[in-house]
């Protein structure tokens, strides 16, 4: 009865897809309250980035620690986060590894265009890091910015003929001392 036309059913999986999960939604507060401004799901860009802050010519990923296997200890499969469940445990284990290498290549590629990543785990977003956490990428946001303008030289200067950060004309935000106050 309720048969979708191809392009609502494209439209059903992009809005299944791109669900704001709560860890994302605490990363884009956090960084909005930062001073940050960013935009959301870069279709064009390789993975998808959860949030594009093209001043920093960062993407940040914002994952799951299952799903993307965070690696807390020396291996994948003695994580102490990524907890590999012992029931059909090489199923878990391959599929694990293909979505971790998807990630870094598509980093890698990233990287080839000129883009910073930055990967946020759903366990370092928890109540009680949650603040810690996002005064990293924060220092990290304007560690990255201050490089990229340090090493311009006239060469350098040349070539870049974009002129994309006009946009969003911020002053860099000194790190927040800013605490909530919520000890989860
Ligand atoms: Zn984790």
């Amino acid at each position: 009865m309720d048969k979708l036309t191809a392009e609502q059913r494209h439209r059903n999986m992009a809005a299944i897809r791109s669900k704001d999960t709560k860890p994302e939604l605490t990363v884009r507060r956090g960084l909005w309250k930062r001073g940050f401004r960013y935009r959301l799901n870069h279709k064009r860009l390789p993975g998808h980035p959860d949030l594009v802050l093209r001043k920093y010519r960062t993407c940040i990923f914002v994952n799951g620690c299952f799903w993307h296997g965070h690696m807390v200890g020396d291996s994948l499969e003695d994580s102490a986060c990524c907890r590999i469940p012992s029931t059909n445990r090489e199923f878990w284990e391959a599929k694990i590894r293909r979505n971790k290498a998807r990630d870094k290549e598509e980093q890698r590629r990233l990287a080839e265009m000129g883009w910073h990543s930055i990967t946020v785990w759903e366990c370092e977003l928890k109540p009680s890091r949650r603040e810690d956490t996002l005064d990293a990428i924060a220092f990290t946001l304007n560690h990255i910015w201050l490089q990229d303008h340090k090493i311009e030289t006239p060469d350098s200067k040349a070539q870049g003929e974009d002129h994309e950060e006009e946009e969003d004309e911020l002053p860099i935000m000194p790190i927040a001392a800013e605490r909530n106050g919520d000890s989860g």
